[in-house]
């Protein structure tokens, strides 16, 4: 068996089966990053990906062993049995290093795993490292991240999108069959669009955020990078539900994603935003969602032109309640607790001020400044207050345009993945990029990108899908009809 082209149940089916291993996955696994991920022997760059920054081999040698003992013992295996996944270095994984993307982070290593790592595992999965990212989940392009850059596989002089840069780019790479990223307002979604794969954003609350290193708390999401539909739900399905360790993880059980999948799509109303098709739309993004609609229709699906009519405010409403929230959320890093600590002050001030100019790259000291501002007196009820106003109208928003429809479906991105270096002297063209995905973060409705084709230079185009608050049933059988369409040619 073969790391690259696998599914979550074909690697279980095989493990099972005891035609493979889930030590020899691993295995496999382990050589396509040493050999691809870089960085090269000889020092250069080369086609290095740069996706990891921890191998993670122990612990999931030990996990793939007691897999392979159930398999040997013939007992029924559960859902992610031997499955490689790969987890964002912005959660906690118990001993293994979580800088975050950060240099104030460099050398500390959580004495806990989030939840999200320990039901992977309890549901067998094999982590096999965490991965590179924007520094606290900031950036749109993962060329934020203090450990460099990560390149896009499917076209090494383009970013992967971000700030979930490295999840993507792995599954995209077959380093791992699944990966977790994070998304505060698209990073799980515009990454996964970057890298021709699938991510999934579910409905906040769905999956516990403990052990997760907040950016902006009331926008911050944990969810899966994936291959194929089917694995996305097979993975939601074991990350979903109640966590009493996540005062915000809604008190309802996980549904049966993966059983929904068999249920028709016809019938379904799919909802067209028209304010999501206006100017700055590259052609080749449009026509190619103007064709997955087409063919949304021609599986039986009603198409229904909706409006989203607050959706021009839509950027600016989060980059100030992000920023509000980073801002807040950031002060714990002082240099006392955890981390970097400058070597170079006399006094207690000096230390916690050396030591936050030392750690923090320029786009997170950007945000801080940004997000202090939003919340000082004077300017609290013009700015922060006000975006908490126009978010709520956002949310209402979508909560009409749901009565009229059970999905939307939009473009993900406004360009295809630029190149390395592109943006990143432009901070309003990089917030730009967000323009399709932070309304649904802000609104906490469930979304998902999912591959509809390429540009004419190959370069990969996702199409956004969106339903209500839990509705991820709907959301996945909608995006299953969509992958469906792109196996066949010209339907
Ligand atoms: N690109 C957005 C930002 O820079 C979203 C990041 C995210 O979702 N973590 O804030």
């Amino acid at each position: 068996m073969n790391a690259v082209g696998l599914t979550i149940d074909a690697a279980r089916a095989a493990v099972a089966a005891q035609t493979t291993t889930a030590t020899a996955l691993a295995e496999q696994h382990y050589t396509r990053i040493a050999k691809i991920d870089g960085p090269l022997s000889d020092g250069t760059p080369g086609d290095a990906i740069n996706s990891f920054l921890a191998l993670t081999r122990d612990r999931a040698f030990a996990q793939a062993e007691r897999i392979d003992q159930m398999a040997a013992r013939g007992e029924s295996l559960p859902p992610l049995a031997g499955v490689p996944i790969a987890i964002k270095d912005v959660l906690a994984m118990r001993g293994a290093p979580a800088t975050a993307g950060s240099l104030i982070l460099k050398g500390y290593r959580p004495p806990y795993d989030a939840t999200a790592v320990s039901r992977l595992e309890a549901a067998g999965a094999v982590l096999v490292g965490k991965l590179n990212c924007d520094e606290f989940a900031m950036g749109s392009s993962n060329e934020n991240s203090a450990y460099g850059p990560v390149r896009n596989p499917r076209a090494l002089d383009h970013v992967p999108g971000g700030s979930s840069g490295g999840s993507a780019a792995a599954v995209a790479a077959h380093f791992a069959v699944a990966s977790l990223g994070t998304d505060t307002g698209g990073s799980i979604r515009q990454p996964a669009a970057f890298c021709g794969v699938v991510g999934l954003l579910p409905t906040y609350g769905r999956v516990s955020r403990y052990g997760l290193i907040a950016f902006a708390s009331s926008l911050d999401r944990v969810g899966p990078f994936t291959r194929t539909v089917r694995d996305a739900a097979t993975v939601l399905e074991v990350l979903a539900g109640p966590d009493p360790l996540d005062a915000t993880s809604a008190d309802r059980p996980a549904d049966s994603y993966v059983a929904a999948l068999d249920q028709p799509v016809a019938g379904l109303r799919v909802g067209v935003p028209a304010e999501y098709f206006e100017e700055g739309l590259d052609p080749e993004i449009r026509a190619a969602i103007e064709r997955t609609i087409d063919q949304l229709r021609h599986a039986g699906c009603t198409i229904v032109p909706i409006s989203l009519p607050h959706t021009r405010y839509a950027i600016p409403t989060y980059y100030v309640i992000a920023t509000a929230e980073a801002s807040s959320n950031l002060s714990r890093f002082d240099g006392v607790r955890f981390g970097h600590r400058s070597a170079d002050s006399t006094t207690l001030s000096d230390m916690f001020r050396h030591s936050r100019e030392e750690g923090f790259g320029p786009e997170v000291k950007r945000r801080i400044l940004l997000g202090t501002y939003a919340l000082s007196a004077g300017y609290y009820d013009a700015y922060y207050a006000k975006a908490q106003q126009v978010r709520t109208l956002l949310t209402r928003d979508f909560l009409a345009a749901f009565r009229a429809c059970d999905v939307i479906v939009s473009p993900m991105t406004p360009t295809p993945p630029f190149r390395l270096g592109e943006k990143v002297d432009d901070p309003i063209s990089m917030y730009l990029a967000d323009v399709y995905s932070v309304a649904a973060s802000l609104a906490g409705i469930c979304g998902i990108s999912v591959p509809c084709g390429q540009t004419a230079t190959g370069l990969p185009i996702g199409v956004q899908l969106m339903a209500p608050h839990f509705g991820e049933a709907t959301l996945l059988r909608a995006a299953q009809a969509v992958e469906l369409a792109q196996a066949v040619p010209n339907s």
